[in-house]
């Protein structure tokens, strides 16, 4: 396994971005698609470098297989964005106007349609009202397995992200974060500033689960007091913008005890550490998405605690924390070579404790990539 070493520069965001396009297009011939829409989500910035703020108000871009991209955004939120006349025009509307008729406009006589997953069911209503006749699928289904594959800009900037949060994971477990009569919630908040501190733009999670809460993967950290000789999971990311680019996720867990680890948990955590690095190994290009759970999964499931690993190996990640490419059984598509991803198995045994790690990979030619290196240890933290 390659450990995160220094971090490439990155390729010029402006001809990143337009060879993405072209792969859209190509992929839209491919997949006899005449037009894209993309609304909120990731797709838009993946392209554009463009983050529409969540609005009732519309922002599309309207992307034909054949013809100029468009940017149909509202006239008040026109300046935020970075306009590349190389890759698309700008169309900001009015108040008055009716966005969904310009989006009509700009499609023109285009019928196979491909809407984002994340556009206001009060837009693509009307939109169907505007363009009848049209047959509508999934963005998703067209840019999901393109943005699944990083570029050399994108890997720069997950691995600049992974390095930010093992700062933080590294204060974790050297102690430097007070754990012992703090709250879950002060922990969390402390990694959260910690997360910020390191160069994230935003913080998008900070999970503190100690005692039995640690037995719970998404825990809501709380009020509860955290003692001494308790397990206590963190699970902590942010985004993280390179340059002027799009921001991109970190995601990491590193389990801590507040004190002499008991047997049971020593046997506990060496078996996951275990299955962890095998399904790290197995993250080869060419092998089948499940695959990576599955052999991190069997060492699990040989030493009895099967029935405790109760979620999917890993998730996607970009500039979403979560995105494709799944790695869960039943997903039989093969690694590709730029697909980045958690790789995160937990075992969880409830009202007692718990314990996850998770580093995110990127699938490499020279194999598995960690963007993390913080110590994978059960570390002894008496503080
Ligand atoms: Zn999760
Ligand atoms: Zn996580
Ligand atoms: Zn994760």
């Amino acid at each position: 396994m390659n450990l995160a070493g220094p971090v490439d520069p990155p390729m010029d965001a402006g001809l990143a971005r337009a060879a993405r396009l072209q792969r859209v297009r190509d992929q839209m011939r491919e997949m006899e698609v005449d037009a894209l829409l993309l609304s909120l989500g990731a797709d838009l910035p993946w392209l554009t470098g463009y983050e529409a703020m969540p609005l009732e108000r519309l922002t599309m871009l309207v992307l034909p297989v054949d013809d100029h991209a468009t940017l149909v955004v509202p006239e008040l939120e026109a300046s935020r964005v970075d306009h590349d006349p190389r890759l698309f025009e700008i169309r900001p509307w009015a108040e008055h106007e009716q966005p969904t008729e310009l989006v009509a406009a700009l499609v023109g006589h285009r019928t196979r349609l491909a809407v984002s997953d994340r556009c206001w069911a009060s837009h693509l209503l009307e939109l169907e009202r505007s363009i009848p006749g049209a047959a509508w699928r999934s963005a998703r289904e067209v840019v999901g397995p393109l943005r699944a594959v990083k570029d050399s800009h994108e890997v720069a900037a997950l691995r600049a992200a992974g390095k930010a949060a093992d700062t933080v994971a590294a204060a974790l477990l050297g102690g430097e974060i007070t754990l012992i009569g703090r709250t879950e919630a002060e922990v969390s908040a402390d990694i959260s500033a910690r997360l910020r501190d390191a160069g994230h733009d935003r913080v998008n999670f900070a999970i503190v689960g100690s005692g039995p809460n640690s037995a719970s993967p998404h825990h809501e950290p709380g009020p509860r007091i955290i003692g001494k000789g308790e397990v206590v999971v963190c699970d902590f990311g942010g985004t993280l913008r390179l340059g002027d680019g799009v921001g991109y996720c970190s995601d990491i867990t590193r389990t801590v005890v507040t004190g002499e680890p008991e047997p049971e948990l020593l046997e506990l955590f060496g078996v996951l550490h275990f299955a962890q690095a095998a399904a790290v190994a197995a993250a080869v290009v060419g092998t089948p998405c499940e695959q990576v759970d599955r052999a991190g999964r069997e060492l699990i499931t040989a030493a009895g605690y099967g029935k405790s690993f109760i979620h999917r190996m890993g998730h996607g990640i970009g500039i979403e924390e979560h995105e494709d490419p799944y790695m869960v059984a039943g997903n039989s598509s093969p690694l590709v070579a730029g697909h980045a991803f958690s790789v995160e198995p937990g075992i969880y045994l409830s009202g007692r404790f718990g314990a996850r790690i998770e580093d995110v990979v990127i699938a490499t030619e020279d194999g598995p990539l960690a963007c993390n290196e913080a110590d994978h240890r059960l570390a002894v933290v008496e503080t």
